[in-house]
């Protein structure tokens, strides 16, 4: 394990790194072995404020340049942050937990959002309009809304923040940043890879610290114009409330409760296959993760048992050991939520089909079994909550409208996933689920270039894609009178 110092001054405000005035620190632990790593600084309300006048009085130079000169920028930190992969896909082992090889995944995602939006700094088109009066010439521009408030989670430490800050830069906005408490090293890197790609002082702040305090500060401050957030949707209805005293604009992406759909005429193996990939990568804590399976039942026994044969075969250990499939949770609080998800499936009649219980693999962390469950029904916890862990109920179904109707039948919207091998029938649930994303025959639709995000209590606004750099922008209208 690369060794930590025991103290990191993660407050970089002004482009200085520094500590906390309090002096305060939080310590960060490695989830599978509960180790201690190091202490970072513990920002609160003047820390905050101080990172929000610094993006303040960035604005004006950094949105002055060309979408050239920033997309410069951004293509450099694309590269750091690609020779330097193997490392920062270790460290994000050691925080968060998850396999390396899903670690090195999230670091090639990650930098993926660095080029891309490097790319589509340079494409941030307006309209010409044509006028329906003589002597008026019509315009839109596209203008950077000024200070961006991002809050990241620790499921994906490292994409999540280049998902938000590389498009905010990329259209001109400044940012202070609020990574999770859980995974602060990988938000320090990415700001280390930022400063040593020539991004001028006080454009990227970041505040690691006191949720609460940090939160209030930038929802008071006017001159915080967006806030863009990913975590649950108890924390998103929040902020969303506190917008309102600024009418800030908002980027909200929340949690999920995807259902898998797999369908009579599906592949059933690669069914089996994808949805194996899709409930138990980083042990489930995903946001898009599969938390309800729904077999047709004419195949229903025989998928179940390719779906078991695979589960079986998971291993459960430390991350960075070869061969390991499930890391540990981030935390105890994870760990009794699984608890206790299965403990009400349980005493509700599910019937345990494998797993059901911590998981052993010799190290002190917060692991559980992948676990499979039958005989559910909508009245547990599993069926209508996100469960955030390697958890899978499975329900049978008969006919398609039934399958849809369930699939749908949740206040969440934002990723779900059907099996079929007939394209009529892909067509036609494909439009009629309530999601933002459908992945068909697949369960992996993330990607820099196409648009991310939830609809109903899931979340508002997109990520990635062109659409992505439009939640950081306003559209202006210029209306223009000439002598003809
Ligand atoms: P969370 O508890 O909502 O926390 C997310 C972030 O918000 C953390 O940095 C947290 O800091 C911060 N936060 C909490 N309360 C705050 C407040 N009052 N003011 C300002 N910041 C505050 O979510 P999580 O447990 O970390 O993440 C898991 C959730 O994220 C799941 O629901 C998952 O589905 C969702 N998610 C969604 C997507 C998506 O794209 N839709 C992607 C990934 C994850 P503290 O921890 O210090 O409180």
């Amino acid at each position: 394990m690369a060794s930590f110092p025991e103290k990191i001054s993660s407050l970089y405000i002004d482009g200085e790194w520094q500590e906390a005035l309090s002096g305060k620190t939080q310590s960060v632990f490695n989830p599978a072995t509960l180790e201690k790593i190091t202490d970072v600084s513990f920002g609160e309300k003047k820390e905050t404020q101080k990172a929000i006048q610094s993006a303040s009085s960035a604005f004006s130079e950094w949105s002055s340049m060309t979408a050239r000169e920033r997309s410069q920028i951004l293509y450099r930190a694309y590269q750091l942050m690609a020779e330097d992969a193997d490392r920062l896909a270790d460290m994000l082992t050691t925080e968060q937990g998850k396999p390396l090889k899903e670690a090195k995944g999230e670091i090639q995602s990650a930098a993926s959002f660095l080029l891309w939006y490097a790319e589509e700094a340079n494409r941030l088109y307006g309209e010409w309009i044509p006028s329906s009066k003589r002597g008026k010439r019509l315009l839109v521009i596209p203008q950077p809304v000024g200070v961006v408030a991002a809050i990241t989670p620790w499921n994906f430490p490292s994409s999540m923040i280049t998902r938000k800050v590389a498009p905010a830069l990329a259209a001109g906005c400044t940012v202070v940043l609020k990574p999770a408490p859980e995974t602060p090293l990988s938000a320090i890197e990415i700001v280390k890879i930022f400063e040593k790609a020539g991004l001028p002082k006080g454009v990227l702040n970041l505040v690691t610290g006191d949720a609460k305090a940090i939160g209030e500060t930038l929802l008071s401050d006017k001159n915080v114009r967006l806030i863009t957030f990913t975590g649950s949707t108890e924390v998103g209805k929040y902020l969303m409330r506190e917008s309102a005293q600024h009418v800030k604009k908002l980027s909200l992406e929340l949690g999920g409760h995807a259902p898998i759909v797999v369908f009579e005429d599906a592949d059933l193996d690669l069914a089996a296959d994808l949805a194996l990939a899709s409930k138990f990568r980083n042990s489930g804590q995903t946001c898009i993760c599969a938390n309800r399976l729904f077999v047709q039942e004419s195949v229903h026994q025989d998928f179940s048992e390719k779906l078991l044969e695979r589960v079986k075969s998971l291993k459960i250990g430390y991350g960075k050991d070869e061969g390991t499939d499930i890391g540990p949770l981030i935390n105890k609080q994870a760990l009794e939520k699984v608890e206790s998800h299965l403990q009400d499936a349980v005493s509700k009649g599910a019937k345990v089909l494998y797993g059901g219980s911590k998981g052993e693999c010799g190290l002190q962390g917060y692991f559980f079994k992948p676990t499979v469950l039958a005989n559910v029904n909508n009245d547990m916890r599993v069926m209508y909550e996100e469960t955030f862990g390697p958890v899978i109920p499975v329900q049978t179904f008969q006919t398609e409208d039934e399958a849809i109707e369930r699939a749908n039948d949740t206040d969440y919207g934002l990723a779900s996933y059907i099996f079929t091998e007939n394209l009529n029938r892909a067509y036609r649930v494909m439009e009629k689920l309530e999601y933002g994303i459908v992945g068909v025959n697949d369960v992996l639709p993330a990607t820099a270039e196409a648009p991310f995000g939830g609809v109903k209590q899931s979340g508002i606004g997109k990520e990635g894609g062109h659409h992505g750099i439009h939640e950081f922008v306003e559209m202006k209208y210029v209306s223009i009178k000439i002598k003809e």
